[in-house]
């Protein structure tokens, strides 16, 4: 080398370690056939990813429900601690599951046997880049390096083409949806008789192995699409959760929880807020994990439907058979979803009165009407706003907002609606959680339950027509 070469190169310094390899985002995640893989699902809602797992399997998938939050050291040695606090525990999981499966297998340890599942949104929010963080610290692991992300995107409403034949796609779809839906359910009916429950234990011991029911109904039916036998297990195991309710105890003041999806259904995160609201008196109702995925159907076919009116509107007739084709696609999912969606509800509230899911449509139609959010600008604010409009038209008597601590569309909602809270004297408490327990948290939930039972007294609830 040239002496003045050498002093260029001196001069620049050494080279620079090459972090992140784009093409790495691309091969290494996306969607990927899952056969003969062990496809791993983290637990935000432990019944929901039950009951997906046993779905996938009915399918000949290998799919395991990891454990979660056993890794938050890992996860928080491995992110800045400027990242989600979801991102922070979904990173701990999967490191910690890897570092077991490495223990218990040993030489035969294989990155690639395995798929991780992180799906992501599209839109002005951090979620869509939880799986790049996560690509990138497992890129820095030699023997994780080659652990593919198996992701799903609300881009396409979260389609499950590719990791399956084709020929099975659309039952798989139909087969999961239908366990979002009972796992909904079987929450619903959680908060439903828990707080009413003839002794304490009686219904989480209940629900635990309602899970398992229905995890072996899903294994069995769900590739066969029995969804009607399902559906039976899941009324019978009603009828007997019914009978945990003591009829002595009066119905409580009813509280709605809305927020980010990850932290208000995870207990371990949001440090189990609604066994604490009702440790105080109150019976909860959560949103749900079907309304989110309503959503991204629904945002998708609103989404081509302005652009086919764009289309028109500039001329591009080229563009115009792939807008109603989307339509057409979108608009029969979203049909098929809140067909199902309604059909299970009914089943259910014919023998038990669980409150029953808001319909996005519906959702955006408050927005509009309040003129308080716009579904253009995205996020679940659209939900959460909306939803708090709404448990107040159903005369909730209280409100809980939760979500991780900095979470921007969380946030939004609190801002736009705590002045409409005050205004309608209805209580709103939000509840940001990391992984640090807030000293006055559980003062602020007792001082909210305490307005929350004046609220019943004064006005009555949703059980008093
Ligand atoms: S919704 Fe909140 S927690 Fe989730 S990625 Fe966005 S900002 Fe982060």
């Amino acid at each position: 080398m040239a002496t003045e070469q050498r002093a260029v190169k001196k001069a620049k310094g050494p080279e620079p370690v090459k972090i992140v390899s784009f093409s790495s985002l691309t091969e290494k995640v996306g969607r990927f056939n899952l056969r003969n893989k062990t496809f791993l699902i983290p637990q935000m809602n432990r019944i929901g990813g039950h009951l997906l797992a046993a779905t996938f399997r009915s399918f000949g998938i290998h799919a395991k429900v990891m454990d979660t939050y056993k890794g938050l050291g890992l996860g928080q040695e491995y992110t800045s601690g400027k990242e989600c606090y979801p991102c922070q525990i979904t990173t701990g999981d999967i490191l910690y599951h890897m570092k077991k499966e490495k223990e218990r297998l040993g030489d035969a340890f294989n990155a690639e046997d395995y798929v991780y599942f992180m799906p992501e949104a599209d839109g002005p929010c951090r979620f869509g880049m939880y799986n790049k963080f996560q690509r990138i610290v497992l890129d820095t692991l030699p023997d994780l390096s080659r652990l593919k992300i198996g992701s799903l995107t609300t881009k396409d409403g979260y389609s499950l083409r590719g990791i399956i034949e084709e020929e099975k796609v659309r039952d798989i779809r139909k087969a999961s949806y239908l366990s979002v839906v009972v796992a909904d359910i079987l929450d619903r009916l959680l908060w439903r008789i828990r707080p009413y429950e003839r002794e304490p234990g009686m219904a989480d011991e209940f629900i635990e192995r309602s899970m398992r029911v229905m995890e072996e109904a899903f294994e069995t039916c769900g590739a066969k699409k029995e969804f009607d036998r399902i559906l039976d297990k899941l009324e019978e195991l009603i009828e007997e959760g019914k009978d945990i309710i003591d009829p002595a105890i009066p119905r409580k003041p009813l509280i709605g929880i809305v927020g980010e999806i990850y932290l208000r259904t995870h207990v371990h995160a949001n440090q189990d807020v609604i066994r604490v609201l009702e440790r105080y008196g109150a019976e909860v109702v959560n949103a749900s994990i079907a309304e989110w995925v309503n959503y991204t159907s629904y945002d998708r076919l609103r989404e081509a439907k302005i652009a086919l009116r764009l289309g028109l509107k500039s001329l591009r007739l080229n563009s115009l058979r792939e807008h109603l084709r989307s339509i057409l696609s979108y608009g029969g999912e979203l049909l098929y979803q809140e067909y199902r969606q309604k059909q299970v509800y009914r089943r259910v509230r014919a023998l038990i009165d669980l409150a029953e899911d808001h319909k996005v449509g519906h959702l955006e139609k408050i927005l509009h009407e309040e003129d308080l959010f716009n579904f253009d600008v995205g996020t679940e604010a659209c939900l959460s706003i909306a939803g708090i409009v709404q448990y107040a038209r159903e005369r909730f008597n209280g409100v809980v907002n939760v979500y991780p601590f900095t979470c921007m569309p969380s946030t939004t909602t609190s801002a736009i609606i705590r002045p409409l809270m005050n205004r309608l004297r209805i209580p709103y408490l939000d509840t940001p959680y990391d992984s640090s327990t807030q000293p006055g948290r559980e003062a602020a939930i007792r001082t909210f339950m305490y307005q929350a039972h004046q609220h019943f007294k004064r006005h009555g609830g949703r059980f008093h027509d």
